[in-house]
């Protein structure tokens, strides 16, 4: 049987609405096969970490939605809202009804630190926090205790700077965003003083990119400390910002170096830059009163890259809350393989691999479930089409599922038999609208529905037939 003619069109399941999830959707659509694209997502909600992760302060990356919303208009196209992958449908549903599965899911907990009194209260993995004040339903429940005045930001990527700047931003600069009203107001009586973020190795290695560094620069009232001789280079640096052509490592230790010839204008904040130095433990009898570091040097790996290693020196930084912002960590779906030190699905180019190393037919991976959590949005678009190529190339030689129902109809039956309330692309823009113009009537550019339960009681009035006369 030739998969993707209009008698047999190739049926696929994406598990997952984020950028990854929408790029291999798209590199499916514009195949040339005749295709029918189903995507689930758990949350009513599409775009993943687009609205669930990207900083409320950024609206310009966020309007990469317009291109997945072009990408869900496509007729062969269906969103389904609502659907929990292993709850709602199994692996074996999707077997019965699809030829292909790609997940999407990206990466849904905190890498840990695996050092004492990580788990005391005050100390909290960043992907929460970012979760919280992004409106994301798992999160809105959460309790930080923004009445401390020290905070420890551990981790030099870009979600440690999207966590420091929301701390250290003005009301009048977070009213301007669609930040979730409770974390708007929650900052808003934060009483927030000295930020610490803390790397592990120096200026030069500092994963964040330099627009976020600057940012930090540019906040009404927050000063950023950097003292002359954190900023200053070690040689092993030295040679590598001079000889390795890495532009985001110059750009970096040149911004460090003016923030370090400038003198705080005694704002209220202060963010302070720290390099060189790792968490050993936390202290505090219940709540975190102060974090120990030991302080690091760098020395050349045999990759070539510069490593962290302990000294014997360690210094103690009072502290009463702990943002762990080291990285995401992917968490293993029901019934696919996955590999827990990796934290990813197994898989050669986006094909899964079993346990035996032998291919899963039909099973394929997109996105930081696929490779890990790294990149930015646009890092998704060649990583998806890499997968989606195997996947067609498989199609084509007739390696996929057999499902004994490839239909819409077959699926929603199952849905609707489990009493699963599944929502579609044209109600999530009511929800959409309905976000915006609860965000007009209060001067804001949106505000979210955080829970679930309001969402789909939008959902559901706008679906019930007109009444009166
Ligand atoms: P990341 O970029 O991988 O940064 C993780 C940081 O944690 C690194 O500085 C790393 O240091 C440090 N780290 C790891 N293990 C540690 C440990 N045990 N102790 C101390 N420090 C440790 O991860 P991320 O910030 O979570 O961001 C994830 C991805 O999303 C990145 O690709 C990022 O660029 C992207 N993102 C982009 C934006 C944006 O474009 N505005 C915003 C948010 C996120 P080492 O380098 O020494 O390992």
């Amino acid at each position: 049987m030739t998969l993707g003619t209009t008698a047999t069109p190739l049926r696929v399941a994406i598990i997952g609405s984020g950028p990854s999830a929408f790029y291999a959707a798209e590199h499916y659509l514009k195949s040339g096969l005749a295709v029918e694209i189903d995507m689930f997502e758990r949350l009513p909600t599409p775009y993943g970490l687009v609205r669930g992760g990207v900083a409320p302060d950024h609206p310009k990356i966020k309007t990469v939605t317009k291109v997945y919303d072009r990408i869900a208009a496509n007729p062969n196209f269906h969103f389904y809202g609502n659907v929990e992958f292993g709850r709602d449908l199994t692996i074996d549903d999707l077997r019965a009804h699809y030829h292909q599965v790609v997940f999407g899911v990206g990466a849904q907990t905190d890498r840990r630190m695996g050092i004492p009194g990580e788990d005391l209260l005050g100390s909290h993995p960043a992907t929460e926090f970012v979760g919280w004040y992004n409106a994301h339903p798992d999160y809105r429940e959460l309790q930080f205790d923004l009445s401390k005045e020290k905070v420890a930001v551990i981790g030099n990527g870009n979600v440690a700077m999207d966590v420091a700047r929301i701390l250290a931003s003005t009301y009048d600069e977070l009213v301007k965003t669609d930040i979730a009203d409770y974390a708007l107001e929650a900052l808003k009586a934060s009483n927030v003083k000295d930020i610490y973020i803390i790397g592990r190795r120096g200026p030069a290695q500092a994963a964040y990119t330099n627009p976020e560094l600057k940012e930090l620069g540019e906040l009404h009232d927050a000063d950023v400390i950097v003292s002359p001789e954190t900023a200053e280079l070690d040689p092993l640096s030295s040679e590598y910002v001079l000889t390795s052509g890495d532009r985001d490592a110059e750009r970096n230790t040149q911004t460090l170096m003016r923030y370090s010839t400038q003198t705080p204008a005694g704002k209220s904040k202060r963010i302070h830059m720290l390099f060189l130095l790792s968490p050993t433990a936390l202290f505090g009898t219940e709540n975190v009163e102060a974090i120990e570091l030991v302080k690091n040097e760098l020395y050349k790996a045999d990759d070539g890259t510069l490593r962290p290693r302990a000294t014997s020196e360690k210094i103690t930084l009072p502290i009463d809350l702990v943002f762990r912002s080291i990285g995401y960590k992917g968490v293993a779906l029901p019934g696919v393989p996955f590999d827990e030190r990796g934290g990813v699905i197994p898989n050669v180019k986006g094909r899964i691999l079993n346990a035996d190393k032998s291919v899963a037919v039909g099973e394929y991976a997109v996105g930081w479930i696929k490779r890990g959590p790294s990149g930015i949005i646009g890092t998704n678009k060649p990583d998806s089409q890499e997968t989606i190529d195997q996947a067609l190339e498989d199609a084509k030689a007739g390696s996929s599922f057999t499902p004994s129902a490839p239909s819409r109809a077959a699926v929603e039956g199952v849905l609707r038999e489990r009493g699963v309330d599944f929502i579609s692309f044209a109600e999530w823009q009511k929800l959409d609208e309905a976000e915006v113009a609860n965000g007009t009537a209060s001067g804001r550019p949106r505000v979210k529905f955080s829970r679930v339960d309001d969402m789909l009681n939008v959902v559901r009035a706008a679906r019930e037939p007109a009444t009166g006369d």
